[in-house]
């Protein structure tokens, strides 16, 4: 391809981006396609002869847009925010023009000084403290990795390294592959799949520890399994605590767990990747939900969440980067540089050698929103959490199930489980909105949560409408279903238990009741 032809591709590129940003509501959230399907669609080989851009422009909105699920779209409220701003698509863009592998400082000093600074601007917006940040006199800092899994496993293995030293102080004679076989992490059960993955990965028993009754991770649930693992000749080595579960949002008590991983030499890592955590502390009000940071030995949370920069970004700080030079430090002499130890050398950082500029988009991010911009990203998301949140409130069929917290609401259907596995079922059927289900305590529940940076309040009206769309024509059918039932039982053709019976009664009659005050649309 030539230059003529790039900027003529570039630009027909950027349009589309744009258009499809704008009209991003017309699409169904959910893409309506079933597994295969695009192989029906495009060729089996690839082509003998080079192919048109025009050719293949076209084949976006014919091959691709079909099967893809709109993450942006204002009615995606599942799983968690993904970023995604111009800026930051601006940022991606110059890092593949660049086209460099940042892995060391000399590979492309540009590269990793632009990460240690917006690092450090990135920390200080957070309130880290500033043990944690490179600008400090000691050997903290901040570091870009791909993903929070990674992050969770560089913290993990960081901390087996740290630990086979210490207990190698102690016990000289003892073999490294000995120790290593005693060591043990621990995790809530709340904890992200992630975490329980780090723990396969390097090799650790993860502990999934059970929580309280707001998914919290307490101290003397901590403090009771490694003092059953110690008892059995194991070595306690790795906690991570979560702040915002995937599941609740819900914040494992570091004040308790915190002095306990000091106390007993674990490496504390806090994993507030969804970005309903993370991002949220760089509004001073919710600061206080970092409280016992200072504990910390590894701080992770993911701007590709909620903080408008595109995946992948997800920022790591630890309090000491020597335990990771430790753990991951590989000399080859043509990685070598007469620089070594006046700045990072990332890959000593990181599982993989090479690294792309991803400093270049949260660069870009944090310059053209401004703190300020951010902070108002961040309110917006919360108070559209808040308006539906109150819409579910209003409407006495529904019951909210765990604590709103910033973006997420998790409610239900009163009732059975079943009418909420039915309202979500038929929800998904439609594809109109995206919810992803879970249970907390025997409750099956729906969660939602405000992702796109594209929604209003119509767009959580839109959502709610659909939703009691669905709610009324279930209970509309129930209640036929229990008509049918009733009629049927006086001519005696269905012989049903007494209890069932009075079961069926007072849900009629709970029925009737929801009726008189349920909302006008009911009717
Ligand atoms: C999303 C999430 C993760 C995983 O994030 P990746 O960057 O996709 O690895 C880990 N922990 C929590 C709490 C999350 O919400």
């Amino acid at each position: 391809m030539e230059a003529k032809e790039f900027k003529e591709f570039g630009k027909a590129t950027i349009d589309w981006i744009v258009d499809y940003n704008a009209t991003i509501r017309d699409r169904n959230v959910l893409p309506d396609v079933e597994p295969g399907y695009m192989s029906k669609l495009i060729p089996k080989e690839a082509p003998q002869k080079a192919e048109s851009w025009q050719e293949i422009f076209r084949d976006i909105e014919r091959v691709i847009m079909p099967g893809v699920t709109h993450w942006n779209s204002p009615q995606f409220h599942a799983y968690y925010p993904t970023a995604n701003s111009y800026p930051a698509i601006i940022g991606e863009l110059l890092s593949a023009g660049i086209g460099g592998v940042g892995f060391s400082w000399i590979s492309s000093p540009a590269c990793t000084e632009l990460e240690v600074v917006t690092m450090n601007w990135l920390g200080k917006m957070l309130g880290l403290p500033k043990e944690f940040l490179n600008c400090s006199d000691g050997p903290g800092g901040g570091v870009i990795q791909g993903s929070a899994s990674e992050a969770t496993l560089v913290g993990l293995l960081a901390a087996k390294e740290r630990t086979v030293r210490r207990i190698k102080t102690l016990h000289p004679d003892l073999d490294d592959a000995v120790i290593k076989s005693k060591l043990v992490a621990y995790t809530s059960d709340q904890s992200n799949s992630s975490v329980e993955k780090a723990g396969l990965l390097g090799a650790m028993p993860m502990r999934l520890l059970p929580v309280d009754e707001k998914c919290s991770l307490r101290g003397d649930t901590l403090l009771q399994a490694m003092k059953k693992d110690e008892e059995a000749g194991l070595i306690p080595c790795y906690v991570v605590a979560t702040l915002g579960t995937t599941g609740t949002c819900a914040f494992d008590n570091l004040n308790e767990i915190g002095p306990i991983c000091n106390k007993y030499n674990m490496w504390l890592h806090l994993d507030a990747a969804y970005a309903v955590a993370g991002a949220a502390f760089i509004c001073p009000e919710y600061q206080h939900l970092m409280s016992g940071i200072q504990y910390a030995d590894s701080f992770n949370f993911n701007p590709h969440k909620w903080l408008l920069t595109n995946f992948d970004c997800s920022a790591l700080w630890v309090r000491d980067s020597r335990c990771l030079i430790e753990a991951f430090n590989v000399e080859r002499i043509y990685l070598a540089h007469d620089k070594e130890g006046l700045v990072p050398d990332y890959r000593h950082w990181q599982i993989p050698l090479g690294r792309r500029f991803r400093a270049l988009k949260l660069w870009f991010v944090l310059r053209l929103y401004g703190v300020e911009g951010l902070q108002a990203h961040i309110r917006h998301s919360i108070k559209l959490a808040k308006r539906f949140e109150i819409l579910v409130k209003a409407d006495d069929r529904c019951e909210i199930v765990t604590e709103t917290i910033m973006g997420l609401v998790c409610f239900r259907m009163k009732g059975d489980n079943s009418l909420t596995k039915e309202l979500f079922d038929r929800l998904m059927e439609r594809k109109r909105i995206y919810l992803t289900a879970a249970t907390y305590r025997d409750k099956f529940m729906i969660r939602f949560v405000v992702c796109s940076r594209h929604c209003q309040p119509e767009d959580i009206d839109f959502a709610w409408d659909e939703i009691t769309s669905q709610v009324d024509e279930i209970l509309r059918s129930k209640r036929h279903q229990h008509q049918l039932i009733d009629c049927n039982n006086t001519n005696k053709e269905i012989e049903l238990p007494g209890k069932q019976l009075v079961a069926i009664a007072a849900t009629i009659e709970g029925l009737k009741m929801n009726d008189a005050k349920a909302s006008p649309k009911i009717s």
